[in-house]
């Protein structure tokens, strides 16, 4: 039977994936976002969209008396930039946390019973070269991580005292896009490894800056797991459905990290042309490692990423960009042939 959900931040990268992955299985989905990150256009025409902010909670009301009955709300509406937040910590300290706790106090008020959260990797901010378990201590990277930690445990008390059940995703990398090219990600400016990579291999921008060589990996730069948006829409269905019995916490990646230079490398030859790089320092906060060990949520709810490889994950995100060069500015280009 068709649900009700409503998805916080359904207009971004993952949150407009994860509406179309929910229409695709016949649900109804509302989208709530304020636009600021997100984009109009990337929120499938079958959704209904209300336009506002977290900051307010009369609109978040408005929002949640569209419908009598919710199966679920999906959280993905979080300031999400680990650079940023090290420039700004107190506005990701108060935004997020603060954003979070009108959300859950709203879904109470409104009868909510289950809320699936998009948290990070970057909980686990020193962690070493070993796949990260939901075992593993939280020791956040940046402020951006300790505003994902500071709501996981707002979510902890909300199940204790009023029995909210949620389930918090600690998304590795996520990377990719729609293979059929709806949507893609397109972010402005755009701080992520692939998609820079990709526009200066293409000579769309100037060269990529790698942020630091003299980490202790193999080659001296970042390790990541990078998983595909197609898998962390899956991850979220699955993870609304588990928590029908009680809230869990699940680490989302592929198990394999690749290094910047290997990305770099993998971004070459599947675009047919190197990438331009210059060394730079270090961005603050960012560790060496974020490798997860995706077998609780593997064991627990049966999810199998469709797409395994970083050649997959980049030649998907190199069609969209060939078909969208201003992201959803303007009206998609032919897309060119990928290698
Ligand atoms: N990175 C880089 N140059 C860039 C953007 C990212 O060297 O212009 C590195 C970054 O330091 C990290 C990895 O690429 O080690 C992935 O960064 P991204 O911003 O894509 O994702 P994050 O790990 O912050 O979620």
């Amino acid at each position: 039977m068709p649900g009700n959900y409503l998805v916080v931040g359904g207009a971004g990268f993952i949150g407009s994936h994860l509406v179309s992955g929910l229409l695709d299985r016949g649900d109804h989905v509302w989208v709530f976002d304020n636009l600021q990150t997100g984009h109009r256009a990337a929120v499938p025409t079958a959704a209904r969209f209300i336009q506002g902010d977290l900051a307010d909670p009369l609109v978040l009301d408005a929002a949640l008396k569209c419908q009598q009955h919710w199966d679920g709300v999906f959280h993905l509406a979080d300031l999400s930039l680990v650079g940023e937040s090290m420039a700004a910590p107190m506005r990701y300290l108060t935004v997020n946390p603060g954003n979070a706790g009108r959300l859950i106090d709203a879904c109470l008020r409104h009868g909510v019973s289950r809320l699936v959260f998009s948290s990070s990797a970057n909980l686990f901010g020193t962690a070493g070269p070993a796949p990260i378990d939901e075992h593993a201590p939280i020791r956040p990277g940046s402020a951006y991580g300790e505003s994902k930690h500071t709501i996981e445990r707002m979510l902890h008390w909300a199940e204790r005292v009023h029995g909210l059940h949620s389930a918090c995703l600690r998304f590795f990398n996520a990377a990719g896009c729609d293979p059929e090219g709806r949507f893609g990600e397109a972010h402005s400016p755009e701080t992520h490894l692939i998609p820079l990579a990709i526009d200066a291999a293409l000579h769309r921008r100037s060269a990529l800056s790698l942020f630091g060589a003299d980490y202790p990996t193999p080659d001296g730069t970042c390790v990541r797991d990078y998983v595909h948006v197609c898998d962390l829409v899956s991850a979220h269905l699955l993870a609304m459905a588990r928590i029908e019995t009680g809230s869990v916490r699940y680490n989302v990646g592929l198990g394999r990290g690749y290094s910047v230079r290997e990305v770099i490398d993998t971004v070459s030859r599947i675009t047919g042309q190197a990438v331009p790089w210059r060394l730079a320092p270090r961005r603050d906060g960012d560790p060496a490692y974020l490798v997860a060990s995706p077998t609780l949520i593997m064991r627990d709810t049966g999810w199998r990423p469709r797409f395994s490889t970083l050649d997959e994950i980049v030649s998907h995100a190199l069609a969209w960009r060939l078909a969208h060069p201003h992201g959803y500015d303007r009206q998609p280009q032919h897309s060119l042939p990928v290698a």
